[in-house]
């Protein structure tokens, strides 16, 4: 049995691997081309993959009979795989979900702090010794403390996220999701997302990228937002349309965003660069060793189930 895994991971995922497998890592840490695609395809009787190797439709009809019959996606988000045209292939795919959770729920919470209380644009002013000294009205930021926020996807991160605002910060949670939830803290379920994001100080997104959520905040929506509420974007980039975010922020429309996804990953737009209310993070969500350690092991669980003909563990 044959592992591809196509990226380097922590070094305690590459050496369980290969331990346990006959396992090739790959040494870029870029996404694989559609050469390589098709060599995982067909060389390899399981894949790792992860963020950015576009499993689309057209790689798997490419490949009449792979041998491939597992990708143990290393991550919880599987919008670059085409999970039913991989499914006609004969070939599963597995996802990282839980690992993920805690890591993530923090950078969003380091993403609303960050933002609302002008840490980054403060932090720049120090660094270029521009800072004079403190006074009563200097730099004014977004008070967090009891405020509301608005969570868009109340799964995994979503939840976890609203337990760090109402536990941690005394905040009134507020969620759409595609069904209401029975939770161990108050939260109101407001389905429509207009409404939602017209009513809440913090609109913080965790909904799983793909055709589904694609632009799901978009001109109307950033339209019924108020001038002080903050966008924040842990889930996927193309969640948001890129464009009409850049258009609400330059007229004011919205205060600020906290990003951690683009749209065009890794390509982040000028225009959100020279936007001081704009806090940028190349996507950290889980980035821990901790964290990849324990997505690899969850990923290696799958392929080591596969190979034995166990159920998968976390099959999507
Ligand atoms: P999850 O447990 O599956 O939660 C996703 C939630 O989104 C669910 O509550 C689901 O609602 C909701 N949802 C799905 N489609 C929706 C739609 N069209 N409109 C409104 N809500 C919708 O997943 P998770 O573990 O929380 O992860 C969420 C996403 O975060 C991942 O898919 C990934 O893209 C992203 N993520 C990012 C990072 C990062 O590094 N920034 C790290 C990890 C994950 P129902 O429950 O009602 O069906």
């Amino acid at each position: 049995m044959k592992l591809l895994i196509t990226r380097p991971m922590t070094d305690a995922v590459m050496e369980r691997a290969r331990t346990e497998f006959d396992a090739e890592i790959r040494k870029e840490t870029s996404p694989l081309t559609p050469d390589e695609m098709q060599r995982a395809l067909t060389e390899f009787d399981v894949v790792m993959p992860t963020l950015g190797d576009l499993f689309s439709a057209q790689v798997f009809a490419d490949v009449s009979d792979p041998r491939c019959k597992l990708l143990a996606n290393f991550g919880v988000g599987y919008n670059h795989i085409d999970v039913d045209a991989a499914s006609a292939s004969g070939i599963a795919v597995t996802n990282t979900p839980g690992a993920v959770t805690d890591a993530t729920a923090d950078i969003a919470m380091t993403l609303l702090l960050t933002t609302a209380r002008r840490v980054g644009e403060g932090e720049r002013i120090v660094r270029a010794g521009g800072w004079h000294g403190w006074h009563p009205a200097q730099m004014l930021g977004h008070h967090v403390t009891g405020k509301r926020v608005g969570i868009v996807g109340m799964g995994r991160i979503g939840q976890a996220i609203a337990r760090r605002c109402h536990f941690g910060f005394s905040m009134q949670v507020a969620y759409q999701s595609r069904s209401a939830k029975e939770l161990e803290f108050p939260a109101e379920f407001v389905p429509d997302l207009s409404a939602l994001a017209a009513s809440v100080d913090f609109l913080v997104l965790a909904v799983p990228g793909g055709a589904e959520t694609q632009h799901l905040i978009n001109a109307p929506v950033l339209e019924a937002m108020n001038p002080n509420t903050l966008l924040i974007n842990i889930a996927r980039g193309e969640v948001v349309d890129e464009a009409a975010l850049i258009a609400a922020l330059q007229s004011g429309q919205i205060a600020g965003a906290g990003l951690d996804v683009y749209e065009f990953e890794p390509k982040v737009p000028q225009a959100l660069i020279d936007m001081e209310n704009v806090t940028l993070c190349p996507h950290l969500g889980t980035a821990t060793e901790e964290v990849r350690t324990d997505m690899g092991y969850l990923a290696l669980d799958n392929v080591a189930a596969f190979i034995a003909g166990r159920a998968l563990l976390t099959p999507v």
